[in-house]
């Protein structure tokens, strides 16, 4: 039997391994020197002033909202096109989970929708670089400008990213912030993991303490400066506990070291993918915009399933049956029970992001698939047409 080619998967080499190996035999399992080192590299080569790693990507977008401190009953908005995470952190704070519809050739959000749906309460946007293309963050910084609104970017798909001004996706040139995942799918791994990014030194030090249940020591910050001794001290909110390992900051550094080259190999892979899949008249091969650089988290294709005669779970099954995994990337957010049950939310609320989701089906990709996987995924999307 030939291996099963999954959807997504991480690249995990001897030096990542040596690496973590390295912290499991030092005095710091966590809280140790790797964290910031991890937090420094990343805030270097994403070109931002701070980063604050986290537990995961969920914790990050958690924390992001929270140290906005919106009132309570404001609403945030997002695309139905992305995993539940990035609407579920505006509920976490008290907001109320708003979305504007997809543009139909990126499936990002469309600056044009969230016009439409910003109102007096709308405190913070929060775009996803849907499969590691960009949304159009100048047209909605600008709407965000206007309008007084904070910018999240979910940038969990995108890290390697650039815009369509040269910069890295993270650098928080449109944005307050941006949040990456570090989960095994996504492009560099720290088993569980997450960061945000931001250029706003208030941001960050709200993020140091949330991350660590509100809790500070530092005697500069200290409320009641006279309360205590060397053992004081203080917590000042309601934080968490969303520290990230210091075995896993490790592995984080080894792999942001290896982020170009797997960036390099996804779009190699993605290439070769366009080059056949690009031309069937039953297919649509991802778009990417002019002048943007993505650093491809998904190819995702649509299909028009009516043409060849064959449902969603056949086309499943049968790519199944070869070996090859493909996935859903997503059902709309709105359209799940609980959105539906607790926000009054149904279909034909967005359109465009339901059509999407009727056709849509994420094939394998990762770095480490060798040009002879590749050959076999397009082989068995080719045979779907027979
Ligand atoms: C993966 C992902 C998240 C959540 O990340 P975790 O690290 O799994 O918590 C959030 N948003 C998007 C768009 C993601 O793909």
């Amino acid at each position: 039997m030939e291996q099963f080619i999954g959807y997504g998967k991480q690249w995990i080499d001897d030096d990542d391994i040596a690496a973590v190996q390295e912290v499991l035999k030092s005095d710091f399992l966590t809280q140790g020197p790797r964290i910031g080192e991890f937090e420094q590299a990343l805030a270097h080569y994403l070109g931002a002033r701070y980063a604050v790693v986290v537990s995961s990507g969920t914790a990050a977008l958690h924390l992001a909202v929270l140290a906005l401190s919106l009132s309570k009953g404001k609403q945030g908005i997002t695309t139905p096109i992305t995993f539940a995470a990035s609407s579920n952190c505006l509920i976490y704070n008290g907001l109320k989970p708003g979305f504007a519809d997809i543009d139909e050739n990126t499936y990002c959000i469309d600056p044009v929708e969230i016009e439409k749906h910003i109102a007096a309460g709308t405190g913070v946007l929060i775009p996803v670089h849907f499969a590691g293309q960009p949304a159009r963050m100048r047209e909605i910084y600008e709407i965000a400008q206007k309008k007084g609104i904070f910018i999240i970017e979910d940038a969990s798909h995108a890290l390697g990213s650039r815009y369509d001004n040269g910069k890295n996706v993270g650098s928080c040139c449109y944005s307050d912030m941006a949040v990456f995942s570090f989960h095994p799918v996504k492009t560099i791994t720290t088993g569980e993991g997450g960061a945000v990014t931001t250029n706003d030194k208030q941001l960050y030090e709200r993020l140091l303490l949330l991350r660590n249940h509100g809790i500070t020591k530092d005697p500069g910050k200290l409320k009641l400066p006279d309360a205590g001794g060397p053992w004081y001290y203080e917590m000042q909110e309601l934080g968490y506990n969303y520290r990230i390992t210091d075995i896993q900051a490790a592995l984080g550094l080894s792999q942001l070291k290896k982020l170009d080259e797997f960036v390099r190999r996804r779009r190699e892979i993605i290439a070769m993918y366009n080059q056949t899949l690009a031309n069937i008249p039953w297919l649509t091969a991802p778009y990417e915009r002019p002048g943007v650089f993505s650093a491809f988290h998904l190819y995702v294709i649509k299909i028009d399933f009516k043409q060849i005669d064959k449902t969603r779970t056949r086309v499943m099954q049968e790519l199944k049956a070869k070996g090859i995994g493909t996935q859903v990337h997503y059902i709309p957010v709105h359209l799940q029970p609980y959105y539906r049950e607790n926000w009054g939310y149904k279909p034909g609320d967005f359109p465009r992001a339901e059509q999407y989701y009727h056709q849509c089906l994420s094939i394998p990709l990762y770095p480490k698939m060798t040009d002879e996987d590749v050959h076999r995924v397009i082989d068995a999307i080719l045979d779907l047409g027979h």
